[in-house]
């Protein structure tokens, strides 16, 4: 069952929240986003019934596939790497584009969002462990791009997003999710704006981490769904 699985995951958040070891400037709440890449369109159903409201894909092809024969619903947040062909989709299918990992990028989500009259909200991803198949800013080039986001201004930047490794030791991850946290309060204290207010970390091996070292949204998908199917085609 879908809802026991969500109570699991909740139990296991409200243990690490419990377990910090100083308060963060994130708050004590944190969203479970439901990651629904490669499973049905029907599951997104099932995760709102269940009381899930933000819904996560890492493409934007996939993503207008199920918004297309769904009902309307969910906030809609893009977690994979995103192409600058790609921006203006974007910008009409997400609430929120966590994935934003370059100047570039930035440049044409805040074209394609002009165009459409929207103001973007987006989080830095930040590639902390420096990982070379990995996308996101180096840490120095994130506090570089920092002064120039008033140039866009039809961004407006909510936060950071962090992926870390995949490891054997899971404890491995405590120092990328804790330089996130750094780099996170840095941004906050930088732009001077309490709608900086997101910090994305952690997934279904490593959630209780992200959480313990500062994380206020968790991207969950095989600890609610199970496996993903490779073999769907969108
Ligand atoms: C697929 C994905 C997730 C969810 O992964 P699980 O291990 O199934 O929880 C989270 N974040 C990103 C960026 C992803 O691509």
């Amino acid at each position: 069952m879908l809802e026991e699985k969500i109570a699991a995951v909740q139990a296991k958040i409200n243990e690490a929240l419990a377990h910090r070891k100083e308060e963060k400037i994130t708050g004590n709440t944190v969203t479970i986003l439901a990651v629904t890449k490669n499973h049905p369109p029907e599951i997104v159903t099932e995760a709102l019934q269940a009381g899930l409201t933000h819904i996560g894909e890492n493409r934007v092809q996939e993503a207008m596939h199920k918004q297309e024969v769904l009902p309307p619903g969910g906030t809609w947040h893009l977690i994979g790497h995103l192409q600058t062909n790609k921006a203006k989709h974007a910008v009409e299918h997400f609430a929120l584009i966590e994935s934003a990992d370059s100047a570039k990028i930035l440049e044409h989500i805040d074209k394609a969002a002009a165009g459409l009259g929207k103001v973007q909200d987006v989080l830095l991803q930040i590639n902390e462990a420096g990982e070379e198949q990995k996308s996101g800013f180096a840490p120095d080039d994130f506090r570089a791009v920092i002064p120039t986001l008033s140039s866009y201004p039809h961004i407006r930047v909510r936060g950071v997003m962090v992926i870390a490794q995949a490891t054997d030791h899971v404890e491995e991850t405590r120092p990328v999710f804790a330089a996130g946290y750094r780099d996170f309060v840095y941004l906050k204290q930088q732009l001077q704006r309490e709608d900086v207010d997101i910090l994305s970390m952690g997934m279904t091996h490593d959630y209780w981490i992200a959480v313990e070292e500062g994380a206020n949204e968790i991207r969950v998908g095989s600890a609610l769904f199970g496996a993903r199917d490779y073999s769907l085609k969108f």
